[in-house]
């Protein structure tokens, strides 16, 4: 069945394969990040295999901007059957060395970035009393390590948010799903949001051993997007084999 998805971070890794995965699905794409040129590469390599995209730039730590994003869907498809909030980034550290912008940066892009896609999309869900949020969490946000404070925190926050919507949705019999998808070490360009170098190195030599293509991870999206409109996947975890 065709829908109309949203997806946030979706010029790269996560969102760019299931951006992709979905439009040969059938589905009409809307796609937000903040590199336009890579937006609009990715829909016209949708375009070119017959897929419908859009995109809109999307920073998504505005509002306002997040708003403009479910404007673009709503003008373009007049409806929002999925949105996914993925935007994401990892500068891991040490709290000692003290990256205060870095906290933040994960704060806001991590954790407000998810609030403002339910600011934007819930209350278009509840007009057409259905819908699906797609959460990216992490395996980062059930457990943590040294340097992974901040990061973890916002992962696990977003597991949290995730699991209360849920419930609201469902006390409101809204037809609102809400999907975690919780990933281990995945291939994509996070690793070049670590400041530190130390960490980006280390963390760069254990993907390289252990990490497993995004698209592995929007076949699992797909698979609770297609679920039956009853039955609500809540949280997928999924790493790589070989991650222990
Ligand atoms: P990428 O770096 O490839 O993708 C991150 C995406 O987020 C990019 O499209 C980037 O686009 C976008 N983004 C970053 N900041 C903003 C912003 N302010 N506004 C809008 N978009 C933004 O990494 P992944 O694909 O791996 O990351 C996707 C999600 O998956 C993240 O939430 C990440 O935490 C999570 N995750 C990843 C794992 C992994 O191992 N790779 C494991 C577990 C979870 P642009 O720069 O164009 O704005």
């Amino acid at each position: 069945m065709s829908k109309v998805i949203v997806i946030t971070g979706a010029s790269s890794g996560i969102g760019q394969a299931t951006a992709e995965l979905l439009a040969r699905q059938g589905n009409k794409m809307v796609l937000g990040a903040r590199r336009e040129s890579r937006l609009q590469e990715i829909v016209k390599k949708i375009k070119d295999a017959n897929g419908e995209a859009t995109y809109a730039v999307t920073d998504v730590t505005d509002l306002a901007s997040v708003k403009k994003l479910a404007q673009t869907a709503m003008d373009q498809y007049g409806k929002i059957a999925v949105w996914m909030n993925n935007a994401g980034v990892m500068p891991q550290s040490t709290f000692i060395e003290g990256r205060v912008e870095d906290w933040n940066r994960m704060i806001d892009v991590n954790l407000r970035g998810v609030l403002n896609g339910i600011a934007a999309a819930l209350p278009i869900m509840r007009k057409q009393a259905s819908g699906h949020f797609i959460n990216t969490s992490s395996v980062a946000g059930h457990a943590t390590h040294p340097g992974g404070g901040v990061y973890s925190a916002t992962k696990a926050g977003v597991l949290m948010i995730s699991e209360a919507l849920r419930q609201e949705e469902a006390q409101a019999q809204s037809n609102v799903r809400v999907t975690v998808v919780s990933p281990g070490a995945i291939n994509t360009e996070l690793v070049n949001s670590i400041t530190d170098p130390n960490v980006k190195k280390g963390t760069a030599q254990y993907y390289d051993q252990v990490a497993i293509s995004p698209d592995q991870i929007a076949k699992s999206i797909a698979f609770a997007i297609n679920a039956p409109e009853s039955a609500s996947i809540n949280e997928i975890v999924i790493r790589p084999s070989k991650q222990a």
